[in-house]
């Protein structure tokens, strides 16, 4: 006979713990809305995670106003701009200079760190190594959800509402019928190359290079530890580039006659990072909306993709808000329609960013001079530069 499950009943059913569903989960506690959070994956294995590094001013108010912790700005990086290198020349951008604003490089790993913390501090239910496989009911006023913890227990969430805040490979998602939605897609035909390097940084701010060998970003994690990728092919074979192998691939993409030389060290993680860029329309069905990259992929040049995470938690907290102290779901009805303008924003951002920067594989020299005439036309331009850093610290939160 099929076990019967246990029944837990909450206001708000979060799926996957992650950024995006911690950081609602916070803003939800915080105003007295009960809800859990399930999470297919031990706290281990995500702190161990290397992902995003770049948050946008208003993530990091979002960590500290909210009283998540202090820790991005003794820890983090405040960074006034970025430096657009090509024809082997650099291009500073001043970010402060030019619209008033500063990102901050902060591991994504650390977010995870301080935000387990602050629902683990706040008594929040968060329910690790525990898997959603079933849910239910999405098209009535008593969503479910099915998932197993680790002794192989079975659970039932009964919720008002269901996130799906369970990433790029979102089982949430999966659930909403064909006759609803619509998916865009696209496949780049390269990917990046990424190192972690024990080094010291090689400049102050990122640089993003354009060069006839293809892109590299130089950017930084610490004093003594720094990111680096650079494209290459989807099919790469980490096992292939050896340390020297990599440095001086990396090293070709940045040279120029300022004799600009990358600091080195060894590399204690190799990754390929493929490029797809995905968007799910809506993101909500019935009583389950979707947050973060459960609902759309942006690939990592132009680093949005947490920072939507975060702004589309921001929009779904205030809709939730606003249904459990009135009762009424007008906010829950725009969701969708808000979060996916800034989607595509990001979108956007991202493809003409990366059209700009590399240098795509069989390059038509056409469409190479091309790129680089849009690098001078925007590093000579105020507006140029104003539009890019704009974009970059990230577009008001709705
Ligand atoms: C190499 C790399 C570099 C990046 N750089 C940047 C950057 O600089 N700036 C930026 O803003 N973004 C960047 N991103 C993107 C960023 O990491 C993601 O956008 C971010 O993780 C989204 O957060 P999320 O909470 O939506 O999803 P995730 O972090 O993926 O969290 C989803 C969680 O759901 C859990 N889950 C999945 N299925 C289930 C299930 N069935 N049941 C229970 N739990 C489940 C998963 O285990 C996971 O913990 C980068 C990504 C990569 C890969």
């Amino acid at each position: 006979m099929a076990q019967a499950p246990r029944i837990l009943k909450t206001k708000v059913g979060i799926i996957g713990g992650g950024p995006a569903g911690l950081m609602l989960s916070h803003l939800l506690s915080k105003v007295g809305i009960e809800n859990i959070v399930v999470e297919k994956n031990d706290h281990e294995t995500i702190r161990n995670t290397h992902r995003a590094g770049i948050l946008e001013a208003q993530a990091v108010t979002m960590l500290t106003e909210s009283g998540v912790d202090g820790r991005v700005l003794t820890h983090g990086d405040e960074h006034a701009g970025i430096d657009l290198r090509f024809n082997g020349e650099s291009h500073p951008l001043d970010f402060r200079e030019l619209v008033d604003a500063t990102v901050t490089l902060y591991a994504q790993n650390e977010v995870f760190v301080d935000l387990a913390a602050a629902r683990s501090r706040d008594g929040g239910d968060v329910r690790f190594n525990c898997e959603v496989n079933e849910i239910l009911d999405v098209e009535t006023s008593t969503p479910k959800f099915r998932f197993t913890n680790a002794e192989g227990e079975l659970f039932e969430v009964q919720a008002d509402v269901i996130v799906g805040a369970d990433g790029s490979r979102s089982f949430a998602r999966r659930q909403m019928p064909d006759a609803v939605k619509q998916d865009f897609k696209v496949t780049y035909p390269f990917a990046w190359f990424g190192i972690l390097t024990e080094a010291p940084k090689s400049a102050p701010e990122l640089i993003y290079a354009n060069s006839p060998h293809g892109f590299a970003l130089i950017s930084q994690r610490s004093e003594t530890v720094q990111r680096m990728y650079f494209q290459c092919d989807p099919n790469e074979n980490v096992d292939n580039w050896s340390e020297d192998r990599i440095w001086s691939e990396l090293q070709k993409r940045v040279d120029g006659p300022d004799g600009f030389e990358l600091k080195t060290g060894p590399i204690f993680d190799k990754t390929v990072l493929g490029f797809r860029s995905f968007v799910r329309q809506p993101l909500s069905h019935g009583r389950m909306f979707l947050i973060g990259d459960a609902g759309h992929t942006v690939p990592p040049t132009g680093a949005k993709g947490l920072n939507l995470a975060f702004a589309e938690v921001k929009v779904l907290f205030e809709a939730l808000d606003s249904y459990f102290s009135t009762g009424s779901d007008k906010l829950l009805g725009g969701y969708s329609d808000l979060a996916l303008k800034r989607v595509w924003k990001a979108q956007n951002f991202f493809y003409w960013m990366t059209s700009m920067l590399h240098t795509p594989v069989n390059a038509d020299p056409f469409m190479a001079q091309r790129a680089l005439g849009e690098l001078d036309t925007v590093t000579s331009s105020r507006y140029g530069q104003q539009y890019l850093a704009e974009s970059y610290t990230g577009w008001p939160h709705a």
